[in-house]
């Protein structure tokens, strides 16, 4: 089945920004965390927070029953006197995770209640952000749903209308003709948040060029089942799914495309399992051929012989960019070492993969006695050919798969660990992009050098450079995509450390500046010719980021295998040059 991901699906800026503020809470404090109210409408999301020490509270406890703790106040807000009493109840810190936007109209109508306007607020009255935005008004707040609400309000004669952030542009346009019907000049803020205006002029958009659409997303989110109520009202079936559990199968399979969104409280993975599910129903009529291809191809991608094969083509490339003849010893190497390394910490580390990559956790949770199996036999396999090259790079690969291993283990003594708070070697912020490069880098670069017995420095540090800056970028560059479930495990990731934008500049730079390396090394006599046809995988790699940043392909499997075959390019063109020389 053909599946189109929204791009506007998922956590908008305000619920990632107070995930974000309640899970970094967590990591940093052992305490009590309380959200007041739940942090989103979304139950799985919820008994994850809860999972992790930080729950729900309805009732603000009263004052001075509290001995420290943290409070969280959710992306809604809430009325100016519930913050007093969250502090008055004895809580050492209040974290206040009002989405920004929600201030400005919190502002927005303190101003107009002060000079004695009437606000009246178009939103549903019982949702928690209307209930905070209407105690912003002082008593001024009046509450309407929809146009029909008009006629109950009592007489105004200054009127001043403001919407919540997820209303309907159209519920909200025919509220203002009524008001002005009856009220004559109205001031109007349309308060709407652009988040919620691209995510249903989106859907919408979506509806008319696909046979269905399904809306992830917490049942009672309001603005989850707006999106399915705009859906279904363009004419196309519209189904709302909490988990990818809730699919009706035999309906989708009669559509021949489906178009996916979600609520802003929907984080990525429970958005991915549904794609993933969806992409595995083959459409009554779908040819074969082009089903079972793609089928084989997120296979090769999960089970990570993609990424393994990618890492043999570059040490063809490294070994000809550094003049030697690549030997097959060598790409054995690179191979097993790097599927080993991979399947294996994948075991070694299982939670993270539940979030960030659920259809591999899947895949390699069915699997698992067969990977593990082939995962340990490749290690030896590895080891077993670096023995053949000679003692220096034998203990060298040894050593590392030492370090490979270790990675997720934990290896730091109790005492020790009370004191940094590291328990292994990935808790050490930005490790697993540093020493995935690193480790890359040696194997395709340093090894062929090591083997041959002599090198030329600039080329062989050319090599290096090329594998290190090629693997971080493809490293980080998932780190960006997968952010929401390293913050619910607490890696701390590059995007996590630096934030995403100064992440995005840093691998910008890297590309630019390997780019240009690589059209020097040439004109310098530094560097063999190939160093100018090794640009275009660095350009690949650029291509893919801009088509998945601007949400012009959906991440996951076949995105990812996409990204892993410039490696393969970089070895092929390697070899076309090399015959071709
Ligand atoms: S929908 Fe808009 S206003 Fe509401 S929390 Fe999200 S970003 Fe903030």
């Amino acid at each position: 089945m053909k599946v189109r991901l929204a791009r506007t699906a998922g956590f908008c800026m305000g619920v990632r920004r107070a995930m974000e503020l309640a899970l970094t809470t967590a990591h940093g404090r052992p305490g009590d965390i309380h959200t007041y109210g739940p942090l989103i409408h979304n139950p799985q999301v919820l008994d994850l927070l809860a999972g992790k020490g930080i729950r729900v509270m309805d009732e603000i406890p009263p004052p001075g029953s509290r001995q420290g703790g943290t409070a969280i106040i959710r992306a809604h807000g809430v009325p100016p006197e519930d913050k007093q009493r969250l502090k008055q109840a004895g809580f050492s810190r209040v974290v206040d995770g009002t989405c920004p936007r929600v201030v400005k109209v919190q502002a927005i109508i303190r101003r107009a209640a002060r000079r004695g306007a009437a606000v009246v607020i178009v939103g549903d009255a019982d949702h928690p952000e209307v209930v905070g935005l209407k105690a912003h008004a002082e008593g001024r707040g009046l509450v309407v749903s929809g146009p029909a609400e008009v006629a109950d309000l009592p007489p105004l004669s200054q009127v001043v209308a403001v919407a919540q952030t997820t209303q309907s542009q159209a519920t909200f346009t025919r509220v203002i003709e009524e008001l002005e019907r009856r009220f004559g000049q109205v001031e109007v803020h349309d308060t709407i948040c652009e988040a919620t205006h691209r995510r249903q002029d989106e859907v919408l958009r979506l509806a008319s060029e696909v046979d269905g659409v399904v809306v992830v997303g917490g049942k009672q989110s309001g603005n989850t089942k707006r999106l399915a109520q705009l859906a279904s009202q363009s004419g196309r079936p519209a189904f709302l799914v909490e988990t990818e559990a809730d699919l009706d199968r035999a309906q989708l399979a009669r559509l021949g495309s489906v178009g996916v969104t979600a609520g802003a409280s929907t984080p990525n993975w429970m958005i991915k399992k549904v794609v993933r599910e969806l992409g595995a129903i083959r459409s009554q009529g779908q040819a074969r051929l082009p089903f079972w291809l793609s089928r084989v191809f997120r296979f090769l991608v999960r089970s990570q012989v993609l990424v393994a094969g990618g890492a043999a083509g570059m040490t063809v490339a490294s070994s000809l960019l550094q003049e030697h003849q690549p030997s097959l010893t060598l790409v054995g190497v690179a191979f097993f070492y790097i599927y080993a390394m991979h399947i294996l910490n994948h075991f070694l580390d299982k939670e993270a993969g539940q979030y960030n990559e659920p259809d591999r956790a899947q895949f390699l949770a069915k699997h698992q006695g067969f990977l593990i199996g082939s995962g340990v036999l490749s290690a030896v396999a590895a080891l077993f050919l670096c023995a053949m090259l000679g003692t220096v790079p034998f203990v060298l690969v040894l050593v590392m798969s030492a370090l490979g291993l270790l990675y997720s283990v934990p290896v730091i003594p109790p005492r020790l660990e009370r004191r940094i708070g590291i328990h292994s070697l990935k808790d050490i912020p930005g490790s697993k992009t540093i020493s995935a490069a690193l480790a890359w880098a040696v194997i395709v670069a340093v090894l062929p050098a090591l083997a041959v017995g002599g090198f030329h420095p600039f080329s062989a540090a050319l090599a290096f450079v090329y594998a290190l800056v090629m693997v971080f970028v493809r490293c980080a560059f998932f780190d960006i995509l997968d952010v929401q479930g390293d913050l619910i495990v607490g890696k701390e990731t590059i995007p996590i450390v630096l934030g995403e934008a100064k992440t995005r500049r840093l691998l910008l730079a890297l590309i630019v500046g390997l780019a240009l390396l690589l059209a020097l090394a040439p004109l310098l006599g530094l560097a063999p010719a190939l160093a100018w046809a090794l640009i275009l995988p660095v350009a690949g790699l650029a291509a893919m980021q801009v088509v998945l940043m601007r949400g012009l392909m959906m991440p996951g499997a076949a995105s990812e295998g996409l990204v892993d075959l410039n490696f393969w390019l970089a070895g092929a063109l390697a070899l076309t040059w090399a015959l071709a020389n």
